[in-house]
């Protein structure tokens, strides 16, 4: 079981944060484009469940190639941050796996568009994300492989923060759907 440890918050400068990413050691990676739709249905609601069921298409702003996967994530495991389980698998075709599952009685909710350029320093990812119609945003993650090592990385998240020069009260643990929807 995957696990997910992550923390988002609000930025202000997407290429200062760039920098003090990189001076701090995180290595420039994938420069995305992803288009998340995400699901409800009548048999289970997922917003009510705080899980989340969607299909994302990937482009690669560099080579342009595209991807999709698609991914369920459980409840939130804890009070501070957005831990929770993920799993997540590739799928070949993203637009026929959204009608599948359209036909089988899951409906889309409004998409959530975001460029996002990955960093990379040992098992952490930065994420630097422009949220379509919802501003700049940084994300910090470390999957993990069972519940056990997740308060570790946790730990290892928050240090890394600071090193950047924000805490834990900067963050939020509000999902970019929900924020959207709250527009
Ligand atoms: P990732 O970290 O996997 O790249 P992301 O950063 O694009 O995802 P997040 O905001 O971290 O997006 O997570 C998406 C969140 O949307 C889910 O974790 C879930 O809590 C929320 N969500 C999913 N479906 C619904 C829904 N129907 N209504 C409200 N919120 C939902
Ligand atoms: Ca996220
Ligand atoms: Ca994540």
């Amino acid at each position: 079981m995957s696990v997910e440890v992550e923390i988002k918050l609000k930025i202000n400068s997407r290429t200062d944060i760039e920098r003090v990413l990189e001076e701090t050691g995180f290595v420039r990676a994938d420069l995305v484009l992803e288009s998340d739709t995400y699901y409800t249905s009548d048999h289970h609601d997922f917003a009510a469940l705080d899980e989340a069921f969607r299909v994302r298409s990937t482009e690669n702003r560099m080579t342009g190639k595209r991807s999709a996967a698609i991914t369920y994530k459980g409840a939130k495991m804890d009070n501070i941050s957005m831990t929770r389980q993920e799993l997540e698998t590739t799928v070949g075709d993203a637009k026929i796996c959204r009608k599948i599952l359209e036909h089988i009685g899951f409906r889309p909710v409004p998409p959530v568009e975001k460029l996002r350029q990955y960093f990379h320093k040992e098992n952490i990812t930065a994420c630097v994300d422009t949220v379509t119609n919802l501003g700049d945003y940084l994300e910090l993650e470390i999957i993990v492989e069972t519940e056990e090592k997740k308060e570790a990385a946790l730990d290892k998240v928050k240090e890394i923060l600071q090193t950047i020069g924000y805490s834990m009260q900067d963050t939020t643990r509000t999902s970019y759907l929900s924020m959207l929807l709250a527009k």
